[in-house]
């Protein structure tokens, strides 16, 4: 991103993604499948964590540039192709339910000297959200977009980027895991554990994911919470997860937490053992992203400066070593 600010240019999501899944690799691993001419702009790709117990969350994203246009900055989340009246974003949600995992944003953001000029009007416990550490790419639920473009749509790009995690950053065990609490009370004690005790891995992504979407919730003046159960998930690590709409379009919880699973999905051991995934699967993507061994612990080669072992150190935001200094001017 900065090497092409830096040459009067502007990076892309599919470039962007492309040198993510490149320098992240082989911490990770990826595939791609054959891009069609619709898939080209907009394909969403399935990211999943997993755990070395085979406990496993996916994730249904949407690479976005946070953009300057004129003064203000946005994120285009309500685009429309010509002749469908709905939103990319209402697309991406329903989108979601073929794979039973939660959708959202992969935000790419630029450096810091990009995003100089972005003000956010929301409380800042320490550093503005603009200035925190590798925020360059980062993500956000859909639910969070969606709250954001209802209540000030002219806003709602810098909205999301405010409850938007570092991707590098988001299941780090060095964070503060704050308990989340819920509206409800009487929740399953799986859940009500899982919300208020501290996480690692798969399940820490899912509770990242989820806090800017609960604290939202907690805001809504949406009746008492329902307690009624949602229509399991195969697989599910949580079975009992209450239906609750608040102001979202969908049951909040059952959406964020369906894909957080026991088991690993077959077209993900595809992938893992260099298979290629059923059609149901490949005709639907951009491709599948695995970020094994979710819950390893922090080395010291990938702690650096409090970063953490998602993708390896230097990635984006991170200062980038200076070149050759035997060619020092
Ligand atoms: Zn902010």
């Amino acid at each position: 991103m900065t090497g092409m600010l830096e040459a009067g240019g502007m990076f892309r999501e599919v470039t962007a993604t492309q040198v993510l899944l490149s320098t992240a690799s082989p911490r990770i691993r990826f595939v791609e499948f054959a891009a069609d001419e619709e898939k080209e702009n907009g394909a969403d790709w399935l990211w999943w964590w997993v755990d070395r117990d085979g406990t496993c969350f996916g994730l249904l994203v949407q690479a976005k540039i946070l953009k300057l246009n004129g003064k203000r900055w946005s994120i285009d989340f309500t685009y429309r192709t010509r002749g469908d009246d709905r939103t990319q974003l209402s697309k991406l949600i329903a989108a979601a339910n073929r794979f039973h995992v939660a959708a959202a944003y992969v935000l790419y953001c630029g450096d810091s000297e990009y995003r100089a000029t972005l003000n956010c009007d929301r409380a800042h416990d320490d550093v503005p959200c603009r200035a925190r550490d590798r925020i360059g790419v980062s993500t956000v639920s859909a639910l969070v977009a969606e709250t954001a473009v209802s209540l000030d749509a002219r806003n709602s790009g810098v909205s999301a980027f405010h409850d938007a995690v570092s991707v590098e950053d988001i299941a780090s065990p060095d964070r503060l895991d704050a308990p989340i609490v819920p509206l409800a009370r009487g929740m399953a004690g799986d859940l009500d554990r899982f919300l208020r005790q501290p996480q690692r891995g798969s399940r820490r992504v899912a509770k990242e994911l989820l806090r800017p979407v609960q604290r939202i919730r907690n805001g809504q003046f949406a009746g008492a919470a329902v307690m009624e159960r949602a229509a399991p998930v195969t697989s599910a690590l949580f079975e009992n997860v209450p239906n609750d709409y608040g102001h979202f379009s969908v049951p909040y919880l059952a959406h964020m937490l369906r894909g957080l699973r026991v088991e690993v999905p077959d077209y993900v051991r595809d992938v893992l053992d260099g298979r290629t995934p059923p059609a149901w699967v490949t005709d639907h993507l951009g491709g599948i992203v695995v970020i094994p061994d979710a819950d390893a612990p922090t080395t010291a080669a990938q702690a650096g400066d409090g970063g953490v072992g998602l993708l390896p150190p230097g990635l984006p935001d991170a200062p980038q070593p200076s070149h050759d200094p035997g060619q020092a001017a």
